[in-house]
């Protein structure tokens, strides 16, 4: 039998707001109690939080961060997608598991705890299916497994290179897969997922561009868990969606598909004034990338007048933190508003936003995975504050440098702000990019 185990915080954030000397109790994993105004016992800590979930991954770009940033013309996210397409062809099985674990260590150590990882490349680098088609999914997972985090696995279903069923490019290939495959696909993700002890699988139609709405429905009704689909990322995309279908892309896919608690609308970034009302009420979740979305020049979603729910995700990885994408959210908005302090409780919203979307339960709370993050106290912007004011100085004023530990499924990962396996995971990637690069 396990034992139980003790984790104390002198204040930690609850899901109904910040409590005192509150104690943790975790059984295999999972948080069995939460106590506040308890005596100290066991592992004691200044401040808690709950892990940060990340909504949207492509782990393997991490490796391209720093290779796009360069002016080379007219520049965009057609001409980064097409740098970006031409990097993947040399990724090997195992470079894809050593630059997920690169991702994943650093998202630990940037404040999350669980990834939504939106995986398209399947297959070999001339387009044929490995011996095992989920293989690359397998060594996301292995990536998972190495560094402790938890994993959302979204397979996507990715099959034409634009909207009306187009055929898919060259650059493509790795990408593609016909229903049946991806019925394989899934399978295959479902057996890769089951070796981690709280992994959850879901699917992930690539975007209205890269599916018929015919494949839509099949893929969506494929499995219960959570569904993530691309959306009004970009302002050809909705032109594009226009004039395929007379309606933008949330209008069309709120009108066609059952959208509702089970779906993640990831960006979302181009939206009237109704669609953005009419997501809201959809109770799906808006699955936001600021600091993607700024390094991609996509633009700024309409915070401020949508009241649904939402997450982040660090989506094409270039820098990694949960505090980052959370100031770059609000940041934005006081850029294009000319205001202060458009959002309120982004932290907590995140959480729970993030959590639906990735299909588990949120927050510091009995039944919850124990995902959880500690704040040194003795950071300067972190000295004498309490409460709200605590999640302020993390998200604006310090970073992942006020990250001391970092506990997953009740695991400490994270000491001092120090993966447990960095060394090993950084000498793996480093052989890599050389090798690469
Ligand atoms: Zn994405």
């Amino acid at each position: 039998m396990m034992s139980n185990e003790t984790v104390w915080f002198e204040q930690a954030l609850l899901p109904d707001g910040w409590a005192r000397d509150v104690r943790v109790t975790i059984s295999a994993g999972r948080i069995i109690e939460v106590a506040p105004g308890t005596a100290r016992a066991g592992d004691c800590h200044a401040i808690g939080l709950p892990g940060m979930p990340n909504l949207h991954s492509h782990a393997f770009q991490r490796a391209m961060a720093g290779l796009t940033e360069r002016r080379s013309g007219d520049d965009t996210f057609w001409s980064w997608r097409e740098v970006m397409y031409r990097f993947v062809e040399r990724l090997t099985p195992d470079d894809v598991e050593a630059v997920a674990a690169l991702a994943y260590m650093e998202m630990l150590e940037g404040g999350f705890t669980r990834v939504g990882e939106f995986h398209y490349l399947h297959h070999d680098s001339d387009g044929r299916t490995f011996g095992d088609i989920a293989e690359m999914a397998a060594r996301i997972a292995a990536a998972a497994d190495e560094t402790g985090i938890g994993l959302t696995l979204l397979p996507v279903f990715y099959a034409h290179s634009g909207f009306g069923g187009q055929p898919p490019s060259h650059g493509q290939r790795r990408f593609i897969n016909d229903i049946d495959g991806y019925a394989r696909l899934l399978d295959g993700c479902r057996k890769a997922a089951a070796a981690l002890p709280d992994a959850t699988v879901g699917v992930a139609p690539h975007s209205l561009r890269a599916v018929t709405p015919e494949e839509l429905t099949a893929v969506t009704g494929m499995k219960d868990g959570p569904v993530h689909i691309h959306i009004a990322e970009q302002v050809r995309e909705v032109e594009d969606c226009v004039a395929w279908s007379g309606a933008r892309p949330v209008e069309w896919l709120l009108d066609h598909a059952e959208v509702g608690r089970r779906w993640c609308l990831v960006h979302a970034t181009h939206m009237t004034g109704d669609e953005t009302g009419r997501l809201a009420r959809s109770d799906a979740v808006a699955g936001l990338c600021p600091v993607t979305e700024a390094d991609l020049g996509d633009g700024v979603f309409p915070a401020a007048d949508y009241t649904g729910a939402y997450g982040i995700g660090s989506d094409s990885n270039v820098l990694i933190g949960a505090a980052d994408e959370l100031r770059l959210l609000e940041y934005a908005q006081r850029l294009s508003l000319r205001k202060r302090n458009v959002l309120e409780q982004m932290y907590e919203r995140a959480v729970a936003g993030g959590a639906r979307a990735l299909g588990v339960s949120a927050g510091l709370a009995a039944g919850a995975s124990a995902d959880m993050v500690s704040l040194d106290a003795s950071h300067p912007a972190l000295i004498g504050k309490i409460g709200d004011r605590v999640t302020d100085s993390y998200v604006f004023a310090a970073g992942k440098d006020a990250i001391d530990c970092v506990w997953r499924h009740g695991r400490k990962v994270v000491s001092g702000g120090r993966h447990f396996a960095r060394q090993a995971v950084m000498r793996r990637y480093r052989a890599m990019m050389e090798r690469l690069l």
